[in-house]
């Protein structure tokens, strides 16, 4: 092996404010429709109020992740700030906790991305991809234009926000189209430095049990995976979400160019099928085949200086501490 073998990921517990969703993706069995009382400004959310939020972050105490996962409301509408005060404020009792907030609640204002940048260390907008099999997918949900999203990589690079984003692979998508989206993020890391992970994230259909992957289509995303390796800078970090691949075929991924498992929560509120490997099994399993899995912030070490003073303070010493916990 001639890598690093150390592999990442960040203990986390997964907030939901909202499922209310003006989007309707055509793969998503997370949404709800939004009430017309919510988006006339009636918040109603999904009962997450601030006893019940510190409850869930109390219930895991080894998570220094927060991950705020929302539906979303329309630009413009006027329960859009009471929604983003939801955002804002849960993003404050995670820093009261002692944890580091990530958010990702879909297209923000360059106003509402400035702010949560402010409490949140990082924060995230998947790519999706590009070409004909996704514009299906996405007729109905206009915060997935792709003309949206790079707006958003632009936004983050102009504001200096440490950035996750990622590819749904495996939705009718050509190798070739997976190499144009892979060299559009590529473009916005040359210029703004900002992407700190891209997530590699197979598609799988949602139902009572977890569909396994065909080895074909392992196989294939073996490459896509090398690929983004070859097409990325060598900063960005490579994320595959291991309860959406087999277990058996982990080793190729890593060998493939993966460096990064996520955050990884008890279970997967997008993916509720695929349950969660324990990480304790996953790291003993790794081991013995030649990797370190360790664990991170939601924030990358090279990111961290880019942090206003307070976050930076925050993140500096919670590194530390992972470091000296080894
Ligand atoms: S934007 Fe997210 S929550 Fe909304 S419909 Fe699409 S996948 Fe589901």
């Amino acid at each position: 092996m001639s890598r690093d073998p150390v592999i990442t990921w960040s203990p986390s517990v997964t907030l939901v404010p909202t499922r209310a969703c003006f989007n309707a993706c055509g793969y998503c069995s997370f949404r709800r429709p939004p009430a017309p009382g919510e988006l006339a400004g009636g918040w109603l959310g999904d009962g997450l109020e601030d006893g019940a939020a510190q409850a869930l972050m109390a219930a895991r105490p080894e998570a220094l992740e927060v991950l705020l996962l929302t539906g979303e409301l329309p630009p413009g509408s006027s329960g859009r700030p009471l929604w983003f005060g939801r955002l804002r404020r849960l993003s404050e009792l995670a820093l009261a906790a002692g944890r580091l907030p990530h958010t990702n609640a879909g297209p923000l204002s360059l106003r509402e991305m400035a702010c949560l940048g402010r409490f949140n260390p990082s924060l995230g907008l998947m790519l999706e991809g590009l070409g004909p099999a996704y514009d299906a997918l996405h007729r109905q949900a206009p915060s997935k234009q792709l003309a949206v999203r790079l707006a958003q990589l632009e936004q983050a690079g102009r504001l200096g926000i440490p950035f996750t984003t990622g590819l749904l692979l495996g939705v009718g998508e050509s190798a070739a189209q997976r190499r144009d989206a892979l060299e559009l993020i590529a473009l916005f890391q040359q210029r703004w430095g900002h992407i700190q992970e891209v997530i590699l994230q197979p598609w799988r259909p949602d139902g009572a049990a977890a569909a396994p992957l065909a080895p074909a289509t392992v196989n294939e995303l073996l490459t896509t995976i090398a690929e983004a390796r070859w097409i990325l800078p060598p900063e960005v970090h490579l994320q595959l979400p291991p309860n959406l691949w087999p277990a058996d075929r982990l080793v190729e991924a890593l060998e493939a160019g993966i460096d990064d498992l996520g955050g990884i929560d008890t279970g997967d509120v997008i993916n509720p099928a695929y349950p969660q490997t324990s990480t304790v099994h996953l790291s003993g399993w790794l081991e013995r085949h030649g990797w370190h899995l360790r664990p991170r912030l939601c924030v990358h070490r090279r990111w961290i200086p880019w942090l206003s003073p307070p976050l930076r303070h925050r993140a500096e010493t919670m590194a530390q501490q992972l470091k000296a916990a080894g």
